[in-house]
């Protein structure tokens, strides 16, 4: 036993140490990397699209070196650019900083004699700027000046980038992220938790010390249970999902036995974790108002991409490093087909997600179910029965009004009396939240996770003993591996190499060590 905590302790000192890198050796150790040529130009230039918003505003990497080169040719593209970035700013800024932004912008960007001054603005847009003052400074005016100025970067400035440095430099990285993952692309530490087909823990690249959590599905165990076309699933939905409210994949790979999704690291614990497993059963009335505007905004979100969650509970939602939750477990969500709406599929199946997101404020709350006590045995007829007839009871001291109410209006037996997920209510509910701000994550969050805790059961808990030794694997299961092991995904590797720092260690390195590349066609 004294052994067992050993090994448990031993496995967080690691994984705790590991969370504290040491950004100058790392540093060191990267200097003699290098990015490399993009092999085949045309080649490569084709496979990345021509496309605006993928290349200068989705790919942060794309982003970045489309911003340089507008700041480093023409006044009037330096001017788009940093215009942008300030009205950015201004939009998220609470009250009082946000007057000075704007008293900026007016001075900086929206006078001719001014140094900034955008002068590209043609017709309706260059209308508003001239009479643009501090009285009628608001969001519906700067969007039609916003959506100019990006159609004007669109046209000629986006042509020439094409054909810059800048944009061969892109292709570079588009060649560095294509990059073979395996294993040894990582450091392991202990298990997080445990799924359906294996074990989840947390790893760490190597070259950035980018931690990770990676969840392993074992290979034998899928095909026997016939669970690839999920994983398969799963994996398709979370590469396309960029949000702040939902686990991001970063990397798919494989190894001999495993195939590996590599996401977000949630180091903070599950909700259920702590409504149970911390002292005091429940969670405080601030936090559960926070998690659920923030669920609402990663259901709103994946709704808006045609896609439903249907796993929604207090297990499923993690919270980071800095106290910030997110939906996590996709491997129930299913992509709805073009043309049907999400209120038609879930008025009739009834698996509607803010049904069930009640459900969760209710149990963040009271530390049991709505229809079934903490720990109470009873059937799972009974369970429904309750939950299609009885009353809601509110037994717990800490439901205030407002939240009996609200969880009252999800609760509804009929469908129609029933309120959906729209955004008023969310406005009514969170009056304490500026909505605006916290989807842009710049809310802060009302508890912050202790840096030397880990939020996780004791190691232990975890250990992995089955292992499918009858199953045989076959060259059609190779095929699907294969197609599932689509290595780093863009957007999530591109932030990763920006905020470790390689981006701008790179492609200083390029700078300083060969001459300017080549113009290319
Ligand atoms: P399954 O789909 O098999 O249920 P999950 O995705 O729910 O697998 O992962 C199993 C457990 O691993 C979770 O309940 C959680 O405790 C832990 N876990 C999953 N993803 C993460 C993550 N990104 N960060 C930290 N822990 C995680
Ligand atoms: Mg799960
Ligand atoms: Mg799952």
């Amino acid at each position: 036993d004294d052994l067992v905590g050993m090994d448990n302790l031993v496995a967080n000192t690691a994984y705790l140490r590991a969370q504290q890198i040491d950004r100058t050796e790392l540093r060191k150790q990267r200097l003699t990397m290098t990015l490399p040529k993009p092999r085949r130009c045309s080649a490569q230039q084709a496979a990345v699209g021509q496309k605006y918003e993928s290349l200068c505003e989705q790919q942060p990497i794309g982003k970045k070196l489309f911003q340089q080169f507008l700041l480093a040719s023409k006044p009037q593209y330096a001017a788009a650019t940093m215009f942008l970035e300030e009205l950015n700013k201004w939009s998220f800024a609470e009250d009082q900083t946000r007057e000075k932004l704007q008293q900026h912008i007016l001075t900086e960007f929206c006078q001719p004699a001014s140094k900034c001054f955008i002068s590209y603005l043609r017709g309706e847009a260059a209308e508003i700027l001239h009479h643009l003052s501090n009285k009628n400074f608001d969001e519906e005016q700067m969007d039609k000046i916003r959506e100019a100025t990006k159609d004007f970067l669109k046209g000629k400035p986006f042509l020439e980038y094409l054909q810059s440095s800048f944009f061969y430099r892109f292709l570079q990285w588009k060649e560095f992220e294509k990059q073979k993952i395996t294993d040894k692309y990582f450091y392991e530490f202990r298990t997080l938790g445990r799924g359906g087909f294996g074990e989840v823990c947390a790893v760490q690249v190597k070259h950035t010390g980018q931690m990770y959590a990676c969840k392993k599905l074992n290979k034998r165990r899928l095909k026997k249970k016939g669970g690839e076309r999920l994983a398969l699933l799963e994996k398709q939905i979370l590469e396309k999902i960029n949000s702040l409210f939902i686990i991001n994949l970063a990397y798919a790979y494989d190894n001999q036995t495993h195939l590996c999704l590599v996401m977000d690291l949630m180091n903070g614990g599950d909700l259920k974790f702590h409504i149970y497993n911390l002292g005091k059963r429940g969670i405080r009335m601030d936090r559960v108002i926070y998690y659920t505007a923030q669920i609402t905004t990663g259901i709103l979100h994946l709704h808006s991409m045609n896609i439903v969650y249907r796993d929604m509970k207090p297990e499923n939602v993690l919270l980071d490093g800095k106290g910030q939750c997110r939906l996590s477990d996709l491997g129930l969500a299913v992509e709805l087909p073009m043309g049907k709406t999400i209120c038609q599929k879930a008025g009739t199946t009834g698996y509607m997600a803010p049904e069930i997101l009640r459900q969760d404020i209710y149990e963040m709350v009271a530390a049991r179910l709505p229809f079934k006590d903490f720990r109470e045995k009873v059937q799972n007829d009974e369970v429904t029965r309750r939950t299609l007839e009885d009353k809601c009871k509110f037994e717990h001291k800490d439901f205030d009004a407002p939240t009996k109410d609200l969880i009252n209006r999800f609760l509804k037996k009929k469908v129609e009396n029933r309120l959906g997920c729209n955004a008023d209510l969310r406005q009514a509910f969170f009056q304490s939240i500026n909505l605006h701000r916290l989807e842009a994550g710049l809310v802060e969050p009302p508890w912050v996770p202790k840096s030397n805790v880990v939020y996780a059961k004791d190691t232990n808990e975890f250990k992995d003993v089955s292992e499918e030794v009858d199953i045989q694997l076959n060259h059609k299961d190779e095929n699907f591996f294969q197609e599932f092991s689509t290595g780093a995904v863009s957007i999530q590797w591109q932030k990763e190499m920006i905020e470790s720092g390689v981006f701008d260690e790179l492609n200083s390195h390029q700078m300083n060590g060969q001459s300017c590349e080549p113009r290319w066609k």
